[in-house]
Formats: structure tokens, C-alpha cells, sequence
């Protein structure tokens, strides 16, 4: 079977008789098979993925089918499918089965999407490597010596490696973008409160988004349409009217763009990504663009104020897991108080007992102030001076990540310096805006790499619009 990359493509061959559902999952299979090396997938719905198909092949024949019939997808393992395990990557939630489908995960299923399986990440999505999951690191495709970046790692290499056609990730700080842009897919976080986190196992709730990866932006912008929404189950969600945001692609008004100075001239930038941003600027002039440098003297105190804040949120979040209620019990346990130590010492793995402690100590009563309140502030401030440059700007422009992959290792003595490959990244989850990576080429050494694109709070059709178009750019 051809190795298809939008959906419209396998809508046409679905009219034709050209292929079936029951085809398709049939070749992402054989596919997943044959790439298990790469450890991609934690687990394949074998059953349920056929099942469906053969559901939806007879709906295509009676024309009743739904917008993403055809679309084979997968699920990071921090979003609830009904019935089926879900774990977090973690081994404290070892053997859960969720008793309830998340709100995307219904959505997807209403609009006949195929869920093929769940996808391999950082432990409670922590990590930016996906060197952090209990089940062990997920290969770049483009280099297996290299991380594909997370924390949705898994989700990221099953589209680039066409083991499925899109999967769904979750980005608190970056880990739909970052990874999208170390394996050359397209990958989206929405604004803050576009789609609904009901049944998405919680990191950091004030940051937490669901967000598509695909292949092209028409088919990001597709699943976006269906997840996205008001959801009687999560608080937090706008009741803005969800745009049809594959309607808006074709828009091409001139627009204003800024990008930031400040991040290209940071050290630590690579030169090739550098290079190829000043020369999207040039083209994006050459387009009609207006292409405008600003000045954000911000970006030292992006990363710290995420992660004081992530991990306090997360330390909140993750005390449910006890030992108790669901997940791992220690077996060496004696008491309540043993119960909660060991099951918690044994089931969580390094980086999120790291979390979970730093956590704990900035929301502790005489530290509160000093980071927990400040950190706060600092996030106030940085929207404020980000919403400054939107209110001139229609979007920002600036890169997805520092580097390209790195290799397994190479950041693993050093959690700061891991945590500072998120500094691109953070500034859209900190301050709640839409942000998209879409790929931009390839180095020297044929790794690919994306440039990021940020919009205006519930922007999302103009940015997927200009995104299309910063894809289509060619080298
Ligand atoms: N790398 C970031 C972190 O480790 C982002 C994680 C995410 O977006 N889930 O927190």
C-alpha cells in the first residue's frame, strides 16, 4: 500500500474503492510491527482498531460516514479510551484500565477516527527527551541514536514513521512542538482552554493542552476542528464558537510578523536553524509579509517560572497517586503511612519524584512567597509583554527548538540543562497562546527541524492559515 500523508488522499482512494478502512489498519499493523525497535507504541488496539474499521467501511458505503473517516490515529498514554489501559508511562498506574473515554478521545470516535493504539512518552509527561518513560525511550526514526523529544515522543515518531496517520499528544511546555519539530511532523497547542483536558491524566492543569501531530497542517487543523469546544466537564474551556479551520487555510492576507530578537540571538541557537529562519524571514517578505524584529528581554526567566510552577502544579496533581485508590501497591508495605512511601518510592520514576519534591518545596508554607507567588507574577508579567507584541503583531515567529535531536545521553546528568532545551517552547504555555511547529528542512546532517509560529489567544485559523504557508516555503 502507497504511504499516505493526508487524509484528503485517502478520502479519494476510500470513494474510489481504491482501499478500505479494514485495509488501512491493516497496513499500520504490519507497519508497527515491522518498526517495533523504535518503541513507539506502548500498546496496539488490535482488536478494537479492526472493529472499527469494519464499522466505518460499511458507513462509507451507506454515505454516513464522519469527517475523519479514514484517519488512523493514536493516543499518547495520558488520554482515557474507555476499556483500554492507560498508564502515563509510569508503572504506578500499572495495569489501569480506564473506565471512561476522555472528551477528545469521544470526539475522535464520533467522527469515525480509527484509534490504533497508545503512544509512548515521558512519565506524566515529564521530560523532553522521552528518555523518562517506565517502558524505556522511544528511537528517532530519522537517527536512532538520537531522542525523538517529548514528552510525547511516541505520538511524534508513529506519524513520522507512518505507523499511523496523525496521533494526539499533550503539550504543557512543549512536548507536542518540541518532538514535532525533532521528527519533522507538524504539531499544534492550542490556546489554553480551546480543548477539553476531561480524561487527560494531569501534569500541570494550568498549562496542560490536548494538540494534534500530522504530517500537514489541513489535517492538524481537521482533528482540531473535531477536539476542539466547549465541554460541560472541564471549567476551564471557552465558550468562543470553534472556527472551520480548514475553511480559513487558504487565507492569505498579508499579515504583520514579529519575531524575536532576542531568541535569535541567543547562544545556544544552532546556526543551520538560525540561518533558515532569517532566510523564512526574507521569503515571508518576499510574500507580502511584513516580517518586523522585536525586542523580548524575557526569555532568562521563561524556564525558571515554568517549571516552579509546573512543578508545584504537578506535586497537587500527582498526590492522588497513593497506593490506595488505583495503580501500584507495594507489596513491602506495613502500614498507611509505609503504603504511601514505598508505593510511591517504587512506582514513580526519577524525574517525577524530582518534580514532585521541588513541588512540594516551593508551595511550602515559608517558601510560598519567595517562588510559588513569584513565579506567578512572573507569569502575569510575561503574558502581559507577550500580549503587548500581539496586539501589533497578527503572530510571532521564532524556532521550535535550540538544536535538532540530540543523542540519548547527552542531557541526562544535567536536569537544567534539559530543562533549557524547552526555552523556545514554554512562552505559548505560560502565557496560554496557540503555537504550532511546522517542519522547515532538514541540517547538514539530513535532521529535520521546525520553526515555530505563535498566535493570538483563539487564533488558531489564522495561525494554521499562516503556517500552511510557512510549510509550503519550500528551503
Ligand atoms: N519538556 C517539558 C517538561 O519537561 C514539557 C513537558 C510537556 O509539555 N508535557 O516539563
Amino acid at each position: 500500500m502507497k504511504s499516505y500523508t493526508a487524509l484528503a488522499d485517502i478520502r479519494t482512494d476510500l470513494q474510489s474503492g481504491a482501499v478500505t478502512c479494514a485495509a488501512l489498519v491493516e497496513h499500520y499493523l504490519e507497519r508497527i510491527e515491522a518498526n517495533k525497535h523504535l518503541n513507539a507504541f506502548l500498546e496496539v488496539f488490535t482488536d478494537s482498531a479492526r472493529k472499527q474499521a469494519l464499522a466505518i467501511d460499511a458507513k462509507i458505503k451507506a454515505g454516513t460516514a464522519g469527517s475523519l473517516a479514514g484517519m488512523v490515529i493514536a493516543l499518547k498514554d495520558n488520554i482515557c479510551y474507555k476499556d483500554h489501559k492507560v498508564s502515563a508511562s509510569s508503572k504506578i498506574l500499572g495495569g489501569f484500565v480506564s473506565p471512561y473515554s476522555s472528551t477528545v478521545t469521544e470526539r475522535l470516535l464520533a467522527a469515525d477516527a480509527i484509534i490504533i493504539g497508545r503512544t509512548n512518552c515521558d512519565e506524566f509527561a515529564m521530560g523532553s527527551s522521552n528518555e523518562n518513560s517506565a517502558f524505556g525511550p522511544v528511537l528517532n526514526p530519522h537517527d536512532t541514536k538520537r531522542v525523538p523529544g517529548g514528552s510525547s515522543g511516541g505520538s511524534a515518531v508513529a506519524v513520522a514513521a507512518g505507523l499511523c496517520l496523525a496521533a494526539l499528544g499533550t503539550d504543557t511546555g512543549g512536548s507536542i512542538r518540541q518532538p514535532a519539530s525533532f521528527c519533522g511532523v507538524v504539531g499544534f497547542k492550542p490556546t489554553y482552554g480551546r480543548v477539553s483536558r476531561w480524561g487527560i491524566i494531569a501534569y500541570a492543569s494550568s498549562f496542560d493542552q490536548v494538540g494534534p501531530f500530522s504530517h500537514t497542517v489541513a489535517d492538524n487543523a481537521l482533528i482540531m476542528e473535531v477536539i476542539a469546544g466547549k465541554d460541560e466537564y472541564d471549567s476551564t474551556l471557552s465558550s468562543e464558537p470553534v472556527p472551520a479551520y480548514t475553511q480559513a487555510l487558504a487565507q492569505r492576507a498579508p499579515k504583520r510578523i514579529a519575531y524575536l530578537e532576542d531568541c535569535l540571538e541567543k547562544e545556544g541557537l544552532d546556526p543551520e536553524i538560525k540561518n533558515r529562519l532569517l532566510r523564512i524571514i526574507e521569503q515571508l517578505r518576499a510574500a507580502g509579509h511584513t516580517v518586523e524584529p522585536v525586542r523580548f528581554p524575557y526569555l532568562d526567566y521563561l524556564v525558571p517560572a515554568y517549571y516552579v510552577l509546573t512543578t508545584a502544579e504537578a506535586s497537587s496533581n500527582l498526590a492522588r497517586f497513593d497506593g490506595i485508590r488505583y495503580g501500584y501497591r507495594s507489596g513491602n508495605a506495613t502500614d498507611l503511612e509505609s503504603t504511601y512511601k514505598k508505593s510511591r518510592s517504587e512506582g514513580f520514576g526519577i524525574e517525577v519524584q524530582r518534580r514532585i519534591m521541588l513541588g512540594t518545596f516551593v508551595l511550602s508554607a515559608g517558601y510560598y512567597d519567595a517562588y510559588y507567588s513569584k513565579g506567578q507574577k512572573v507569569r502575569r508579567l510575561l503574558r502581559d509583554k507577550t500580549q503587548v507584541i500581539l496586539d501589533q503583531y497578527d503572530a510571532i515567529l521564532l524556532p521550535t527548538t535550540p538544536g535538532v535531536a540530540f543523542e540519548f545521553g547527552a542531557n541526562s546528568a544535567d536536569p537544567i540543562k534539559m530543562y533549557l532545551e524547552d526555552i523556545f517552547t514554554v512562552q505559548a504555555n505560560l502565557t496560554g497562546m496557540p503555537a504550532i511547529s511546522v517542519p522547515a528542512g532538514t541540517n547538514s546532517q539530513n535532521l529535520p527541524f521546525g520553526v515555530q509560529l505563535m498566535g493570538k489567544r483563539f487564533g488558531e485559523a489564522e495561525l494554521f492559515a499562516l503556517a500552511k504557508e510557512v510549510q509550503e516555503l519550500g528551503a
